[in-house]
């Protein structure tokens, strides 16, 4: 050691200096949501990943045991969860859509009749984020005065906007009326460039008429799917519902990422991206599906070539990928029962049906149920204004007839929500975590484990860990390396974030910092 290394060492033990480093800061944060993908789709297919899933779970933070703990676990409310760290009580956002008390309409949780779609259908009604009450995190980055850029990418209206939040750039997403990538008044008035340039190259269309094959298929092996109708496979239906939908998402990130620079100036850009076509797919032929294998191990691929994209584009070491998915799904009921398991359908309309029945015979015949939403019912307040009965009172009766009805496990009233009165395990907790006043409907129905309100197919939104249990992965920049077993929640992500950002966390944000990932 050189004299005046020696020198220099002993100078900073004299004066008790702790050198503390500088935490390593990422210009670009990837949010990325696989909707409808379950935790042990990682530990299933785990054999087949060797791309993107596969450097996530070697080189990342894992966490085995996230939850979603608010019911309902659908898209809208999961994907704002992810940058907001907000339970829907919070957030206001309750769900993909609900019962718009003021105007008596069913709305979504994007939809905003003051705006227009640009680049789709002329005039058509657009979305915006106008009903989340809350900010995300990249809200905040930009209210701290950074220079983000953040866009949000999805097939879906909601998946794009709620993770981008107010500030947002943009939000992109399809609309299959036009098979167009679109946006909203609410961001723009027209199109950027690098957008009309992938709507001129007809995203949908160069997947007209091909046949979804297994990732490993040998010559001679069939076809999952055509999307020509009257083939000797299935019809695919869209192609929003095989892994093709994935690919013009993944090629529409890539172009953001180049077109505007993302994670290449000042400041910490965010790109939002959720893959939708999991959750299409995994809804038609549920989670035990060769399928959903398959999409699932494409994806694995998909993210290699993004990730490949990003590290050239915006220089290894600048990108900090968080992970997760907005929430799992129910097995087919059908394969359950093959299998000696729980599990069957339930009739959402049926159901509205016994509630109505039962308040017609006791306080008078009527149109009891303004609205019903994936088996939560909505009170027509004039029908009980008419017979002088007291919304209370008639939530009740609504609740006793639900009760009554066969694999209804719980039922909340809004009047029990309100005053506090509902149990105090897990899945009332849940309950009460998605419940928001202005917004909630009177009746609230919980099935039985594996029944689910879907008339084909599978579905989600309950509190039961098959909905609930999703991945959780943060990779690159300023992330250590880790396993981590502990029950952690996805309201957990936004505040962490803001901790390795030194940024406030979002104003809903409910969730701990996950220390264990900080490096
Ligand atoms: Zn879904």
């Amino acid at each position: 050691m050189s004299r005046l290394l020696v020198l220099l060492a002993c100078s900073l033990s004299l004066v008790g200096q702790t050198v503390r480093k500088a935490p390593l800061r990422p210009k670009l944060i990837v949010a990325l949501m696989i909707d409808q993908f379950r935790y042990d789709y990682l530990v299933k297919f785990r054999a087949d990943y060797h791309e993107g899933l596969a450097r996530l779970l070697d080189e990342g933070a894992v966490f085995t045991n996230a939850h979603h703990d608010f019911f309902p676990t659908v898209t809208a409310v999961g994907h704002t969860s992810l940058m907001t760290g907000a339970s829907p009580s919070v957030s206001g956002i309750i769900g993909n859509e609900w019962y718009d008390r003021s105007t008596k309409l069913p709305v979504t949780s994007v939809s905003d009749e003051n705006t227009q779609l640009v680049g789709g259908v002329p005039g058509a009604a657009g979305s915006s984020p106008r009903r989340l009450l809350v900010s995300t995190l990249s809200d905040e980055l930009k209210m701290s005065g950074q220079a983000s850029k953040v866009i949000g990418i999805s097939i879906k209206d909601r998946s794009a906007i709620l993770p981008a939040g107010h500030m947002a750039d943009a939000a992109y997403w399809f609309d299959g009326d036009s098979n167009h990538f679109v946006t909203s008044t609410y961001y723009m008035k027209e199109l950027p460039e690098w957008v009309k340039a992938a709507n001129d190259n007809r995203p949908a269309a160069k997947y007209l008429g091909v046949s979804w094959f297994p990732f490993d298929a040998k010559p001679g092996d069939k076809a999952f799917c055509s999307m020509i109708n009257g083939a000797d496979v299935r019809y695919c239906g869209s192609f929003e519902a095989t892994p093709f939908g994935n690919e013009m998402l993944e090629d529409l990130a890539e172009r953001a990422i180049r077109n505007e620079k993302l994670g290449q100036h000042d400041g910490i850009d965010v790109l939002a991206l959720s893959l939708s076509s999991n959750d299409y797919v995994g809804h038609a032929l549920g989670p035990d599906s060769p399928e959903v294998r398959d999409i699932s191990i494409r994806t694995d691929r998909l993210l290699g070539k993004l990730l490949d994209f990003i590290d050239a584009q915006a220089g290894k070491g600048n990108t900090l990928l968080v992970m997760s998915a907005d929430h799992g799904v129910a097995p087919l009921p059908e394969v359950n029962q093959a299998r000696n398991m729980p599990g069957g359908r339930l009739d959402a309309a049926a159901l509205g049906r016994s509630i109505n029945d039962a308040l017609s015979s006791r306080f008078g015949q009527g149109q009891w149920l303004a609205s019903d939403v994936g088996g939560t019912y909505y009170l027509d307040y004039d029908t009980a204004a008419k017979f002088k009965v007291r919304i209370e009172e008639a939530q009740n009766i609504a609740a006793a007839a639900a009760r009554a009805f066969p694999h209804v496990a719980r039922v909340y009233t809004k009047g029990q929500l309100l005053r506090g009165e509902v149990g105090p395990d897990w899945v009332s907790r849940a309950v009460a975590l998605g419940f928001y006043e202005p917004r909630a409907a009177d009746v609230i129905v919980v099935a039985e484990p594996y029944y689910i309100f879907a008339a084909s197919g599978t579905s989600h939104s309950t509190p039961y860990i098959y909905d609930s249990h999703v991945p959780v992965i943060f990779y690159g920049t300023g992330i250590q390396p880790a396993v981590i077993y502990d029950r952690v929640a996805v309201t957990d992500i936004a505040p962490t974030l803001a901790a390795l950002l030194g940024t406030e966390p979002p104003s809903g944000s409910s969730g701990k910092v996950l220390k264990e990932v900080l490096r």
